[in-house]
């Protein structure tokens, strides 16, 4: 063996250089305390109503099949997103969430010594990701919340080898028009990857926007990343998928596991994509509570950076002052997410709940800003 006599082998197996660095995702909590009552899950942007009873019915019929291995290239749920999509199914790879198709992209375009670029306050999977495989995450800064194409662009460096623009961000709730991704993309070496994590697209109707496949089609270094954890509600199936040029395509398809995404979740989510009446009505509900929401929360003198999303932030004078809101909201029953492992320690993020729900949530708070003075 080459290992030079100076160091003695290590006693145990040891990771590869970045495992351990990465810091642990630590998800939003889904308990407030106790929970005699039920308490009100505002912490992870899951879908108030549900999902489509029709997914639930797939996702009965396919426990009669549990002995049955799935079929390992989503063939029939590729192909429903196709139909209601219009886009090519051959296109497509379906993973097992989004994390799982973020994680597989950095596996197969960065390493160590290698740089991914994310903003300021984008998603965290991105920087973890990275660190995973022994490449550092570089952020760039992210002026008024929003997501800068000329600081990003300022931030490539000849190790940059992915871009990741959530579009919109989570947990800022803002969105880019296409024209600056466009522009963002002109300005990219064509080796970079840039990958727009459309995760919330279904919500955004601002005209301008676009959910990022005009970007795919239009060359071979951008992916778009999608999820049925958000509007469709299915968070606890793990599902999510890909549109991406077929060089990149063939990558993924390599490095996934050949049966990713389990049977159930493929069952529930080919129903789940036919059933967009279920989609229309969560965005119609998402829409009206989150206009209820931010105003009440602008009234009761919290600073709301505009959202397009199914949640929203609500940023409080100081970090002191957030943490204080996050412990009596949490006492009521109402979980908010704290947002300072995002560079965001004023805020929290609130995610759209039922109409019963933002209420409890308002009452909460304009009873903690009274009792602040
Ligand atoms: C929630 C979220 C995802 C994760 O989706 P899964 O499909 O559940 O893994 C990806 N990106 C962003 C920006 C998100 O907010």
């Amino acid at each position: 063996m080459s290992a030079s006599p100076s160091e003695p082998a290590p006693t145990r197996p040891v990771p590869r250089p970045g495992v351990m660095d990465a810091p642990l995702y630590v998800p939003g909590t889904h308990k407030a305390g106790d929970d005699a009552v039920p308490p009100a899950i505002l912490s992870a942007n899951e879908n108030p109503i549900g999902c489509s009873p029709k997914a639930v019915e797939a996702y009965r019929a396919a426990a009669d099949q549990l002995n049955r291995y799935p079929e390992g290239g989503s063939v029939d749920l590729r192909a429903a997103i196709g139909e209601t999509t219009g886009l090519d199914p051959e296109r497509i790879v379906c993973g097992a969430g989004s994390d799982e198709l973020i994680t597989l992209l950095v596996r197969a375009y960065a390493g160590p010594g290698d740089e991914v670029l994310h903003s300021r306050h984008g998603f965290l999977m991105y920087a973890i990701s990275a660190q995973t495989v022994g490449a550092t995450p570089v952020a760039a800064p992210e002026p008024d919340l929003r997501t800068d194409a000329d600081q990003l662009l300022a931030h490539v460096t000849p190790k940059t080898k992915i871009v990741f623009v959530a579009n919109p961000n989570n947990p800022t709730g803002s969105w880019s028009p296409e024209s600056e991704l466009l522009r963002l993309r002109a300005g990219l070496p064509a080796h970079v990857l840039l990958v727009l994590d459309s995760a919330y697209a279904e919500y955004v109707r601002e005209p301008g926007y676009g959910d990022g496949r005009a970007l795919v089609d239009a060359g071979e270094n951008v992916v778009m990343l999608r999820t049925f954890s958000k509007i469709y509600g299915l968070a606890a199936l793990r599902l999510g998928w890909a549109y991406a040029p077929a060089s990149i395509l063939e990558a993924l398809n390599r490095l996934r596991s050949p049966f990713n995404v389990n049977a159930a979740a493929q069952a529930a989510g080919v129903a789940a994509v036919r059933d967009q009446d279920f989609v229309e009505r969560a965005v119609a509900d998402n829409a009206e509570q989150l206009r209820r929401m931010t105003q009440s929360l602008t009234q009761l003198g919290l600073e709301v950076p505009p959202s397009v999303c199914n949640f929203t932030l609500a940023g409080f004078k100081d970090a002191e002052t957030a943490q204080a809101a996050n412990r009596f909201l949490l006492a009521r029953g109402v979980i908010p997410r704290m947002v300072a492992a995002y560079g965001l320690p004023r805020y929290l993020r609130i995610s759209i709940g039922t109409k019963e729900e933002v209420t409890r949530c308002l009452d909460a708070l304009a009873d903690f800003l009274k009792r602040e003075g």
